[in-house]
């Protein structure tokens, strides 16, 4: 193990409901990965989505982990507490022109796409047209709803590279458009608060479920309208279900069994391509630990 103190880890899960196998491969596989570098492990509750959060969800989540031997190396932090500074984040951004305020209905949305005979849709969200762009007027009149992060066409053509997917490309301005930032029901966006606080926690390298990849780009935009660091990036294999799609707390994936901690390690790390350990917890984990094969390259000691 090399150690460092460069690295700083974490494992961010929102508490809708209990950990799956699905999300388990995350959480270790940012364990592992931290433990690897010989770095920090910290675990965050992305809460700010108040309309998905289960109560108490976070606390049996901490107890999951903690079974499994998954504990973060500081203390805890909770999204919704942490309001201010995505404000401080949205008003920078605001400041140098590169978010706005949006009045636009879903309806309305729709109707400007109709109108401009596009019907552009991803995973079920249709690209902003830019009806209330700065340039294009404005709010018109219109109450604010939303804020939007204003893509700029001429940077949005993104290439970056997953440790374990290899290089990607996105272009935001074409596939996405103009995010949200703040929601009209006055919630925090995802992508707000996670570039905010991996920033504010100092994370130098995410690890998470490959069905996040996709924002990776969305993310390092706001990083560089916020002047923050990018993390380096890794995306863990999905788990399937039966049904062959993604397992997720939305099509009923069961709670990991808390009385056999050991196996549901051992279901992740299989999928993680890492050998079955049927020894204690702890032993399993060193031995993941030395077998991980994202391992940092050997760093030679100053002489
Ligand atoms: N909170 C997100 C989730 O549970 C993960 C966010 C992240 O790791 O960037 O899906």
């Amino acid at each position: 193990m090399v150690s460092s103190l460069l690295y700083r880890g974490r494992f961010a899960p929102s508490p809708t409901g209990p950990l799956h196998a699905g999300s388990l491969v995350a959480a270790l596989a940012s364990w592992l990965d931290a433990r690897a570098h010989g770095g920090s492990w910290i675990v965050r509750i992305e809460d700010v989505d108040t309309t998905r959060c289960v109560p108490g969800a976070d606390a049996f989540i901490l107890q999951q982990l903690a079974r499994c031997g998954l504990i973060s190396d500081e203390p805890v932090l909770w999204q919704s507490q942490r309001g201010a500074l995505y404000q401080q984040a949205l008003d920078a951004l605001v400041g140098t022109d590169q978010a706005y305020p949006c009045g636009c209905s879903r309806k309305d949305i729709e109707t400007a796409l109709q109108n401009q005979g596009l019907s552009r849709e991803r995973h079920q969200a249709a690209v902003y047209p830019g009806t209330c762009r700065p340039e294009r007027g404005g709010l018109q009149g219109k109450a604010a709803r939303a804020w939007r992060f204003a893509v700029n066409p001429a940077s949005a053509d993104l290439r970056w590279a997953d440790l374990r997917l290899g290089p990607q490309t996105q272009n935001v301005a074409t596939e996405v458009g103009d995010f949200v930032l703040k929601r009209a029901d006055g919630l925090w966006a995802y992508q707000l608060a996670v570039v905010v606080d991996d920033a504010a926690q100092g994370i130098t390298h995410v690890v998470r479920g490959e069905d996040l990849s996709d924002n990776t780009p969305r993310q390092i935009l706001l990083q560089q309208a916020l002047g923050l660091p990018t993390p380096t990036y890794l995306h863990t294999p999905l788990v399937m279900g039966e049904n062959g799609e993604k397992l997720s707390k939305q099509n009923g994936a069961q709670a990991l069994d808390l009385a056999e901690p050991l196996s549901a390690l051992n279901q992740a790390a299989v999928c993680l391509g890492l050998p079955k350990a049927p020894r204690a917890l702890s032993e399993a984990l060193a031995l993941w630990t030395q077998a991980w094969p994202y391992q940092p390259s050997a760093v030679q000691p100053p002489r």
